[in-house]
C-alpha cells in the first residue's frame, strides 16, 4: 500500500482493537502477536523501525552468560529464569527465522589457571540451562588451537579458552521483517508517525493523535486498548497519560566500533566476561568486519545517542589489551551508540547491576506500558503483553498465541544451502548472492530479479548491497528515508559510514524516481542524511 493511502485509511473514522506505540523490537513483536490472534492492530513508529535501541544492539541472541554469573553468584532466581527464558528464546527465534538469524561459536581466551574451571564450569551451566534447545556443547580449547582457531589473541600468557556457543542475528532487519510479517498477518503498520498525545474518554485512553512526519498532518487514531512500547521512551509516553507518574526507566548507553576487514575474526566470536573494570566485550565477526562493543554508561534519552570520544579509546585500548595487534581511529569504518532500556530501581546507581527483565504496567486511565527486557526475548514479553491487554481491555482474539511456531517473512520456504543456486539462477556473485539470501529469507528471488532488471549495480564497490534493494525496500519494506535504507534494510552506514555517504546520491536518486519527489525534498533528505552520517548514525 502506498504511503498516501494508508495515511487515508488511518484517517477513516475506525476504531481498532489495539494501538501499539513504538515500531522496535517489542513494538514489531507486540503487532505481530497481536495481529496473529486476530485482533485489529496498528502499529506507529515515530522514525523508522528499530531506528530506536532496535538497531543498535550487539546483534547476539544470548541467555546472557553474565547474569547467570549473578544468579549464581547471589542465589538470584529471577537471574536464573531471564538465562533460561533467553536461552529458551534464542531456539524460537533460531527456527522461525532461520534466514536472519545463525549459530555462532564464541571463545573466551583465559590467561590465569584458577580461571579455566569457572569459565567452563559456568558455560557448561549455560548449556545445560538450554535443555532441548542446545546449539551446540561448550568445551575447552587448548592454547594451540585457540590461537590458531583465532589468530589475533594475544599469544603471552593464554592458557586455554572455552569454546561456546550463542546466536548472532540481523536486528534492524529483524524489526523490520517483524512488521512485515505483523502486516501480512493483517495488522496496519505506519513508520514516522509520531504519537503527540493521548485520547481519553471517561478517564479511559482510548487512542492517540499522531502527527505524520513525511505529510506533515496530524490526526486522531481511535482504539479499544493502547501500549505503550516506546523503549527509552516509556516514561515519557506515560506521563502523556499521567502528568505525575513516577519513572520507570533508566537509560544506559552502549557504543560499537565497526574495525575494517583485517580485524574480522575468522567465523567466531571472542566474549571477555569481565574486563578490568568489570564490563563485558564483545569482538564478533559481522558483515565481513569486526564489531567491537560495548560499555555501558548511564546517559540522557534521544532519538540519535552519539558515541562519546571517550567511550571509543575505550573499545579501542581494549583490542590492544586481548589482541597481538593495535587499532587505532583509523580502523574504525563506523560507531554508534544505543540507549538500554533498564528496569528502575531507585536503589540503584549503577546501571550494569540493573535488570534486563521487562515490566509490563496498567495504569488508572488503562494505558497498558511494556518495557525493558532484551531483543532475544522479544517474542515473549510480546505474548505477556498481549495476554495483559486482552484480560484489561475486555478483548476477544479469535486465535490463542503461537508465534513460537510462526515463521517470519522470508522463512517458510529458505533452504539453508541456497545460496549457490540463488547465484547460478540470477548470475550474482558469490557475496551477493550469500547476502541477498541470508537478509531476505525466501524473498531473495524478488530482490534478484530486480537486479536483473538492471538493478544489479551494487551501491558501494567494496560491499555486497544492491541497488536493487532500495526499490524493493521502498516497494515491500516500508522504507520512505535514505537512511531507512541506508542503515535499516542494508547495513551498509552500519558497517562503512564512508560507504554509504559515498553511495547517498544514488539511493536519493532512485528513492526520488520511485517516490516522485521534487528537487526540493531530495535537496532536503540529502541534506539531512548526510548530517546523520557525519554526526551519529
Ligand atoms: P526501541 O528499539 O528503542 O524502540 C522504541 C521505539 O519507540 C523507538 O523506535 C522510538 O522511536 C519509538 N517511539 C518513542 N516515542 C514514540 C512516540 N511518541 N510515537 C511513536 N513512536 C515512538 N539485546 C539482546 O537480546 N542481544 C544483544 O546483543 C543486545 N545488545 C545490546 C547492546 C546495546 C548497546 C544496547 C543498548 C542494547 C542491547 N540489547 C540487546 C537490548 C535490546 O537492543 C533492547 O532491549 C531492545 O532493542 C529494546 O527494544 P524496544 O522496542 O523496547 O526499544
Amino acid at each position: 500500500m502506498k504511503r498516501q493511502q494508508l495515511i487515508a485509511a488511518l484517517q477513516k473514522n475506525r476504531t481498532f482493537d489495539l494501538l501499539v506505540i513504538g515500531g522496535g523490537a517489542t513494538g514489531c513483536g507486540v503487532a505481530l502477536d497481536a495481529a496473529s490472534r486476530g485482533l485489529q492492530t496498528v502499529l506507529v513508529e515515530k522514525n523508522d523501525f528499530a531506528e530506536g535501541t532496535s538497531s543498535r544492539s550487539t546483534k547476539l541472541l544470548h541467555g546472557g552468560v553474565r547474569y547467570l554469573e549473578m544468579a549464581v553468584k547471589r542465589l538470584d532466581r529471577n537471574q536464573y529464569h531471564l538465562v533460561r527464558d533467553g536461552l529458551r528464546e534464542r531456539g524460537i527465534l533460531l527456527r522461525n527465522a532461520p534466514h536472519l538469524a545463525a549459530r555462532l561459536p564464541l571463545v573466551t581466551p583465559l590467561y590465569k589457571w584458577y580461571e579455566v574451571p569457572y569459565i567452563f564450569a559456568g558455560l557448561k551451566l549455560y548449556d545445560l540451562l538450554a535443555g532441548s534447545r542446545s546449539i551446540g556443547h561448550s568445551r575447552l580449547v587448548g592454547r594451540k588451537k585457540s590461537l590458531s582457531r583465532y589468530p589475533l589473541l594475544k599469544a603471552e600468557g593464554l592458557k586455554a579458552a572455552v569454546l561456546y556457543y550463542d546466536g548472532q542475528f540481523h536486528d534492524a532487519r529483524m524489526a523490520v521483517t517483524l512488521a512485515g510479517t505483523a502486516h501480512q498477518q493483517g495488522a496496519t503498520v505506519a513508520n514516522h508517525l509520531e504519537v503527540l498525545a493521548l485520547l481519553k474518554q471517561n478517564g479511559k485512553v482510548c487512542g492517540a493523535r499522531v502527527r505524520d512526519h513525511l505529510g506533515g498532518g496530524e490526526f486522531a487514531i481511535h482504539a479499544r486498548g493502547v501500549v505503550n512500547a516506546t523503549g527509552p521512551f516509556a516514561d515519557r509516553v506515560r506521563q502523556m497519560d499521567d502528568p505525575g507518574a513516577q519513572p520507570i526507566l533508566k537509560a544506559s548507553s552502549g557504543i560499537h566500533i565497526v574495525l575494517d576487514k583485517r580485524f574480522a575474526p575468522p567465523q567466531t566470536g571472542v566474549m571477555i566476561p569481565e574486563t578490568e573494570d568489570g564490563r563485558i566485550l564483545f569482538i564478533l565477526p559481522w558483515e565481513g568486519h569486526a564489531l567491537v562493543g560495548t560499555t555501558d554508561e548511564p546517559a540522557a534519552i534521544s532519538d540519535h545517542p552519539r558515541p562519546q570520544a571517550e567511550e571509543i579509546r575505550y573499545l579501542l585500548r581494549h583490542i590492544s589489551t586481548y589482541f597481538d595487534t593495535v587499532a587505532t581511529d583509523a580502523d574504525i569504518r563506523s560507531a554508534w551508540s544505543g540507549l538500554r532500556p533498564l528496569v528502575f530501581d531507585p536503589e540503584t546507581t549503577d546501571t550494569a547491576k540493573l535488570t534486563r527483565d521487562h515490566i509490563i504496567e496498567v495504569s488508572t486511565a488503562k494505558l497498558l506500558t511494556i518495557a525493558g527486557g532484551k531483543w532475544t526475548t522479544y517474542r515473549k514479553m510480546a505474548q505477556e503483553t498481549v495476554d495483559h491487554a486482552l484480560a484489561t481491555f475486555g478483548l476477544d482474539a479469535a486465535k490463542s498465541c503461537h508465534t513460537d511456531r510462526l515463521p517470519l517473512l522470508g522463512a517458510a520456504n529458505f533452504k539453508p544451502a541456497g545460496t549457490e543456486e540463488l547465484a547460478k539462477t540470477y548470475g550474482l556473485d558469490a557475496d551477493i548472492a550469500h547476502h541477498l539470501h541470508h537478509a531476505y529469507g525466501d524473498q531473495a528471488s524478488k530482490v534478484a530479479e530486480l537486479a536483473r532488471q538492471g538493478l544489479g549495480r551494487r551501491l558501494h564497490a567494496e560491499h555486497p548491497f544492491l541497488q536493487a534493494e532500495v526499490l524493493y525496500a521502498v516497494r515491500h519494506e516500508f522504507a520512505q528515508r535514505p537512511l531507512d535504507v541506508l542503515v535499516r534494510r542494508t547495513a551498509l552506514a552500519l558497517v562503512d559510514n564512508q560507504a554509504a555517504q559515498m553511495a547517498l546520491p544514488r539511493v536519493i536518486e532512485l528513492m526520488a524516481e520511485e517516490l516522485a519527489w521534487d528537487e526540493k525534498r531530495q535537496k532536503q533528505e540529502i541534506r539531512l542524511a548526510m548530517s546523520r552520517l557525519e554526526d551519529s548514525i
